[in-house]
Parts: C-alpha cells; sequence; structure tokens
C-alpha cells in the first residue's frame, strides 16, 4: 500500500542518520536524492567517495517497490548488501554465487515485499528470464551503478552493459538512477543515449579533492630493478601507514609484494589470478590491519573501502586520466591528507599501447583509448598543477592550482622546445623509422661512427648539435609522452616512428608549442644525468 503522503527529503535525512549514521547529506546527495524520490531518472557523477550509494539506496527504501540495483561486480555487490544487511535494510543480491534454494527464497521474500533493495549483474539482468520475473514486481527505482561501464568512450566498457538501454522499454514507469565516478562529457552523453536516459537530469559534482597531494615522477631508466627499488623506498619513507601499490602486471604485483616483505612492510599482493576465495581472505586482511600496503593490479578496485588509506603509488602508470582519478581516489577518503604519487616512463607508454593493440576492439575504440592513454602520459609529464589537469579534463575548466602538488609545490622551470622538437620531428620523418631513440639522437647531433652515408645526405644530419644528448632524451622522451613520437617495439629495441599525423603538422607550423619541463640534475652512478 502506497504511504498517505510521498517520502520527501526530511524522511530521506532522518532515514541517513538512523540508518547511517551520517549528520547530513553532502555535497549534491541531497538534489540527487530529492530528484529520484519524487521519480524522475537521474545521471550523477560524483567522485569516488562522494557517497554515490546512498543516493539510490535511500530513495529505494523510502519508495514504495523494490529497488533493483545492477552492479558490474560480485565483490562489490557482496560488500554492499552485507553492509546494508548488518545496518538492518533488507537487501539481497542474485549472481552467479547464489545456490538454487537461496534465489528462489530471494524471489519469494521479492514477491511478498518484504525486500527492499536486490543487487544483480548486468549478465544476469541480460539472460531475460529475470527481467520477466522483475516485470511482475513494482519497482521502486532501477540504479545502474558505474554506469561508465556502458560507453565505449569511458575508460571501462563492458558489453553486458550494452543491454541496460532495455530496461527503459521494459519498465516506462520505473524511475532510473545511473552513478559513476568518472565520465567525461562525452561519455556522459553517451551514457545518456545508450541508457535511453535522455530526460534525465544530469548532476556533476566537482572532482576536487583538496586533501589529496598528487605527484609523479619520471622513472630513471625502463629497470625493473630500479623501478622496485623506488617504490620501497617511497614505501618505507611512509613506514606505518595504509597504502596501496598499483602494478601493470600480476607478476610485477607479486615480485614487488615479496620485496616490500622482504623489506619488512606488511605488504600483501591481489590480482586477479587468485581465486574468488583468497582474494577476499586478502581484502579483509589490508582493511583489518592497521599499516597495510595492498600490492594490486587493477583487479583490485571498485568498491573498495578503506577509509585511511595515506597513500596510492603506482608503480606502473594507469591507462587513462579516468582510471588514475579512481585510482587515487581510494587514498583520503576519510578526508584526511593523502598522497597519491605515480612513476611513469616511456617504456611505460609502449607498453599501454602494445596492451590495447593486442584487445579485442574497434578500431574506433581502440584510437579512443590510445588517445586517453596519451592525455594521462601528458599530464604527469607537464607543468600544470596535476588536481588542475585532471579537473579541466574532466569539464571543470575554471579548477584553480590545487597549492599542494608538486608541481604547485615547486613549479617547474620549462622552456619553448618548438624549434628542437620540429627538428626531432622532421629527423625521425627523414629516418623513416629505422632507427631507435639513441641513435636519433646521434644522427640530430652528427655524433656517431657509423654514420651510414645515405643518412649524411639527409638535410636532418647534425642539424641538433646546438643540443646536447641529455637535452635531447628530456625532448624525445616529453615529444613521446605527448604522443607526437611513438616508440614501436621490435625485439625489444623500441624504433621511434611520428606519432598523431594532425598534432605533428601543428608543431611543425608552430601552432602547437612544445613546452619541456627542465629537470632537476639527479645524482646517479648510471651517467644517465650527468650534465652540471
Ligand atoms: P562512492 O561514491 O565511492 O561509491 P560510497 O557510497 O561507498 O562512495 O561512500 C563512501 C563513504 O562515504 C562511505 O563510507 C559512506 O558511508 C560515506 N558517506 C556517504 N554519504 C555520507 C554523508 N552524507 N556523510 C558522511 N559520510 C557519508
Ligand atoms: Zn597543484
Amino acid at each position: 500500500p502506497r504511504p498517505a503522503t510521498t517520502p520527501g527529503l526530511a524522511d530521506a535525512r532522518s532515514l541517513l542518520s538512523r540508518v547511517w549514521g551520517h549528520g547530513d547529506f553532502r555535497g549534491l546527495q541531497s538534489e540527487v536524492v530529492a530528484e529520484v524520490l519524487a521519480g524522475r531518472d537521474v545521471l550523477a557523477v560524483l567522485p569516488t567517495g562522494g557517497g554515490k550509494s546512498v543516493c539510490y539506496q535511500i530513495p529505494a527504501i523510502l519508495r514504495p517497490g523494490l529497488g533493483l540495483v545492477v552492479s558490474p561486480l560480485i565483490a562489490l555487490m557482496t560488500d554492499q548488501v552485507e553492509a546494508l544487511k548488518q545496518q538492518g535494510v533488507a537487501a539481497a543480491r542474485l549472481d552467479s554465487g547464489v545456490s538454487l534454494d537461496e534465489r528462489s527464497a530471494i524471489w519469494a521474500a521479492a514477491r511478498s515485499g518484504a525486500l527492499d533493495l536486490l543487487y544483480v549483474s548486468p549478465e544476469g539482468l541480460a539472460a531475460g528470464a529475470m527481467m520477466d520475473r522483475l516485470a511482475e514486481l513494482p519497482l521502486s527505482l532501477i540504479a545502474i551503478d558505474e554506469a561508465h561501464c556502458v560507453s565505449q568512450w569511458g575508460h571501462d566498457f563492458r558489453p553486458d552493459y550494452r543491454n541496460l538501454g532495455l530496461l527503459a522499454e521494459r519498465f516506462p514507469h520505473v524511475p532510473r538512477i545511473a552513478v559513476t565516478a568518472t565520465a567525461d562529457a562525452r561519455t556522459r552523453d553517451d551514457i545518456l543515449r545508450s541508457l535511453r536516459l535522455e530526460g534525465a537530469r544530469v548532476f556533476v559534482d566537482s572532482f576536487a579533492r583538496p586533501n589529496l597531494q598528487l605527484s609523479a615522477e619520471r622513472k630513471e631508466s625502463a629497470s625493473r630493478a630500479r623501478t622496485d627499488a623506488r617504490v620501497i623506498e617511497l614505501v618505507r619513507e611512509r613506514r606505518g601507514k595504509s597504502g596501496v601499490v598499483y602494478c601493470g602486471s600480476r607478476d610485477g604485483c607479486e615480485r614487488v609484494a615479496q620485496a616490500l616483505r622482504d623489506a619488512g612492510t606488511d605488504a600483501i599482493a591481489y590480482h586477479a589470478g587468485m581465486d574468488t576465495k583468497e582474494r577476499d581472505r586478502r581484502l579483509e586482511r589490508f582493511l583489518a590491519e592497521d599499516g597495510a600496503v595492498m600490492v594490486a593490479t587493477i583487479a583490485f578496485g571498485m568498491g573498495v573501502d578503506k577509509a585511511d588509506v595515506r597513500f596510492v603509488i603506482h608503480a606502473d602508470p594507469p591507462g587513462s586520466l579516468e582510471a588514475y582519478w579512481q585510482e587515487i581516489g581510494r587514498g583520503g577518503r576519510d578526508g584526511e591528507p593523502a598522497e597519491g604519487i605515480t612513476l611513469y616512463g616511456p617504456s611505460d607508454i609502449a607498453w599501454t599501447l602494445r596492451r590495447l593493440d593486442g584487445r579485442p576492439m574497434a578500431e574506433e575504440v581502440k584510437q579512443v583509448q590510445v588517445r586517453k592513454a596519451r592525455q594521462l602520459f601528458a599530464m604527469l609529464d607537464g607543468a600544470v598543477c596535476r588536481a588542475q589537469a585532471v579537473r579541466r579534463y574532466f569539464g571543470e575548466t575554471d579548477a584553480a592550482p590545487c597549492g599542494v602538488c608538486d608541481i604547485c609545490g615547486d613549479p617547474p622551470q620549462t622552456y619553448d622546445a618548438t624549434v628542437p622538437a620540429q627538428k626531432a620531428l622532421a629527423a625521425v620523418q627523414r629516418l623513416g623509422g629505422r632507427f631507435g631513440r639513441g641513435r636519433v639522437i646521434d644522427h640530430l647531433t652528427s655524433r656517431t661512427k657509423d654514420v651510414q652515408p645515405w643518412e649524411q645526405q639527409l638535410s636532418t644530419w647534425g642539424i641538433g648539435a646546438d643540443v646536447s644528448p641529455n637535452g635531447w632524451r628530456d625532448i624525445i622522451d616529453h615529444l613521446l609522452f605527448e604522443g607526437l613520437l611513438v616508440e614501436d617495439p621490435n625485439d625489444g629495441k623500441p624504433l621511434v616512428g611520428l606519432g598523431d599525423p594532425e598534432a605533428v603538422r601543428a608543431v611543425y607550423k608552430a601552432e602547437r608549442k612544445i613546452e619541456v619541463r627542465r629537470l632537476p640534475v639527479r645524482a646517479s652512478s648510471s651517467g644517465r644525468r650527468d650534465r652540471s
């Protein structure tokens, strides 16, 4: 039976404090909740830790009928459902891990009106039979969590999400709310279209996370041992604090975790090569132990909610600014200061591109992913406030510098390297992708003994003698980070070729300026940075 009066924000607030123990809504939560309570469709883009779940949980409880939540990961569903049950909310989940008996019990509870929230996976819904059963029930709302997964323009596209547009047809009178932490303008439009949410109100909260202190460091070399050593050093400097170290591969993850344990840190490896039970055990340990460090691949992610993570270190950079923000955003969820430190190098770009190349996706989609990776690397190697760069990327054009990142704290000197960049691009073009980075520099500075006769005929032979080899290395690295040059892996000896033709043309015409950071001179035994 419908309540005599429709529930409003006051009811929502009292529920928030009674069941969740929170004094009041924060950010855009109250607006989103009011909209959903009123039965209208919503797309809410709230940053990680912004409290997206109560935006649909509270209206689902207050509105008559069953609230359906579509969620992409079993672990995420399990967490949320267990938390809700402990808070006394009638919640259940239907996923592949639920037995037949439990299933019938859940459907019986749903039919009798005893259930407030039912979590399902997108593939479960796509099976069809589930939609039919749901159609017989009064639904209070349909929530689609991690909605960016529906978009090929997002960074985590999942084909199973594509069918969710059907919900609009099957349940035309049920309000739907899509939530995500990461969606640029294009992804937002795509979500609205794909989920048939054309009439939805869109809420985009600020992406500012003032308690996060961001920094990025160029790796000194492509050597894994060096990177591992740097990670261990960074973690030891933060001894006793809880943190996450992201690695690009399972091997790397095991290796770094072992090295950290050898160095006396309580480090736990976590990746998709472990079965679910093992992963759950490790997650529980991480949540329970003070000062534990999780060393993980991206398998460790969505929905992980440990409030006191004090640092997130990327031993290998992620694939996009969206992923970067989401992963860094796992730090400081309690609002206290936390650090995000990213190590990156030219070999990481080559690796990222190679991995994308191996993925089964449409060429158009691949191009988008390549561009996203390049935007991330350009930010990492850039001289713009980290937080400002990310927030601009998400459409906050008026974001101010954060004041606490490595760039704000110690603004790097940059110089205009447009002319040297033109020379380097021209040389790579003339050389036709035959040479690797070091040999391109030899060509520019005419410092090689094994010069080829045809090479000497080129107009670019020796045109860069005014810049030191180290200077060239910085410029060429930067051109790689900006995607103006690309390294094609070739038997481990990468050859350098031209990148995005349009961007290259813009540099030739000096329409695009190239700013290169003057890197600090490091004391290094390798002689890599030996200039004074
Ligand atoms: P996300 O947006 O990342 O999914 P969650 O819904 O998991 O965020 O919420 C993140 C944390 O913030 C949770 O611990 C949640 O209980 C807490 N939270 C949510 N809303 C509020 C609020 N209004 N006041 C205080 N804490 C809140
Ligand atoms: Zn800053």
